[in-house]
């Protein structure tokens, strides 16, 4: 098997990945705004309408012309009517004059400043406004969130609620997003039972699949599990086949090392593509990216913390470029809380917990548990942090990368 580039640093994999997955990029649907959260968006969005769209009030009081406010001193204004969010009124406020007022509704003609209720007495039909209301106080104008006509979502944008909120603002009721990408989920292992069956000496349970359907759904993707694979090259071949044809994406774990039960790269070798296979990662090395049929293949090992760290960093950045998502993962910097020695070369994904300190730092606590097998340890973390191809030594107090996991 040669021909593929092998034993590649990270980011020649990464770049692998993104190069593949650009010519494979999904197409555009529209979805209703109500299920566009979390999707990418295929299309610019440009304001239809301004926002606020019309003047109006902030708060529950009183509205008028700031020119009947005496120059010094409260004044008492005739109540001649009352606007309340919703239908605009038809009234012509006049000099000396004010109308009631709830927040959100539109500015009566005649009117551009608002008093706050409790600052204001009321007394049979005449309203006591306190000194040093500034001109326009507690008026919202139209335009100054959002002026129309401008571009204020992109392509390829994530669809966070908050954007999500803002076209349904909008008046927008539909959005272009891209398709999601389907995606099959393999556990493969002859010694793998499922959670609830009892374990014969030599077994482990499957954790693998509940991990990856739970990244995968954290996507928002809805992904298919199969149940799991035997180490039985013709009992794979076909039933790896059956799911190219069908699926965008393809994600197995387990059987893609070097010992006689790894049976996956041999297969995609034969039936199908390499686009590399093994990167100078920890954990995660023997990772593969192929693909057979209409699928892509993204072939992880089968020690649950490499699976946590192959994922979150080349399967998330396939599914990412699927979706033609710009926007780049967050990724931070922190001070590393303890020191640590790697004793290989390799990029590192190591464990730990990230946290903030009351003088505005981010620090992350590396967990001493670094083995792929050790699941408790990733449990027990919510960072990947990153320590370069190369480095060796690192200090409590050295500035590191580190990833949300
Ligand atoms: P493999 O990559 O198949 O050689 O597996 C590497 C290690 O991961 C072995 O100790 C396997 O037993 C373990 N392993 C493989 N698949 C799973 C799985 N789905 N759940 C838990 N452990 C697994
Ligand atoms: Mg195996």
């Amino acid at each position: 098997m040669t021909g593929y580039p092998t034993r590649i640093d990270f980011a020649s994999a990464r770049d692998i990945v993104r190069g593949v997955a650009g010519n494979r990029m999904l197409k555009a649907e529209r979805v209703p705004v109500t299920r566009a959260s979390g999707r990418i968006l295929a299309e610019d969005i440009t304001s239809p309408i301004a926002l606020p769209p019309f003047d109006n009030s902030r708060m529950d009081g009183f509205a008028f012309a700031h020119a009947s406010l005496s120059k010094e001193g409260s004044t008492t204004l005739r109540l001649m009517g009352q606007q309340f969010a919703g239908r605009l009124q038809d009234l012509e406020v006049g000099a000396g004059e004010c109308v009631r007022i709830t927040t959100g509704a539109p500015l009566p003609r005649g009117t551009d400043t608002v008093a706050i209720k409790e600052d204001c007495v009321e007394d049979k039909g005449a309203v006591h406004v306190p000194a040093g209301i500034a001109p326009g106080a507690d008026v919202r104008r139209v335009g100054e969130d959002v002026q129309a006509g401008v571009r204020v979502l992109e392509e390829g944008q994530w669809l966070t609620p908050a954007r999500v909120s803002l076209a349904a603002a909008l008046g927008i009721a539909s959005m272009a997003v891209t398709q999601r990408p389907t995606v099959a989920v393999f556990t493969t292992g002859d010694e793998l039972v499922e959670p609830g069956l009892p374990l014969a000496p030599g077994q482990i349970y499957n954790s693998n699949r509940d991990l990856l359907m739970g990244l995968l759904r954290a996507e928002g993707l809805e992904p298919t599990a199969w149940p799991t694979l035997p180490d039985d090259p013709e009992r794979m071949k076909v039933v790896l086949a059956d799911a190219a044809a069908a699926f965008d994406v393809v994600i197995t774990c387990g059987g893609v090392s070097a010992g006689e039960k790894d049976h996956v790269p041999g297969l995609l070798a034969a039936n199908g593509r390499i686009h590399f296979w093994k990167v100078r990662m920890k954990p995660g090395m023997p990772v593969l990216f192929g693909e057979l049929d209409r699928a892509l293949f993204i072939c992880l090992p089968g020690n649950p913390v490499s699976v946590l760290a192959t994922f979150l960093t080349l399967g998330r950045d396939l599914l990412d470029c699927l979706q033609r998502r710009r926007e780049p993962r967050p990724r931070w910097k922190a001070v590393l809380g303890a020191p640590w020695r790697k004793t290989h070369d390799r990029l590192e994904f190591l464990r730990g917990w990230l946290d903030g300190t009351p003088d505005g730092r981010l620090l992350v606590m590396p967990n001493a548990a670094d083995a792929s097998h050790q699941l408790r340890a990733a449990a027990d973390s919510n960072a990947l942090i990153v320590l370069s191809e190369g480095a060796r030594d690192y200090r409590a107090g050295d500035v590191v990368d580190v990833i949300g996991c």
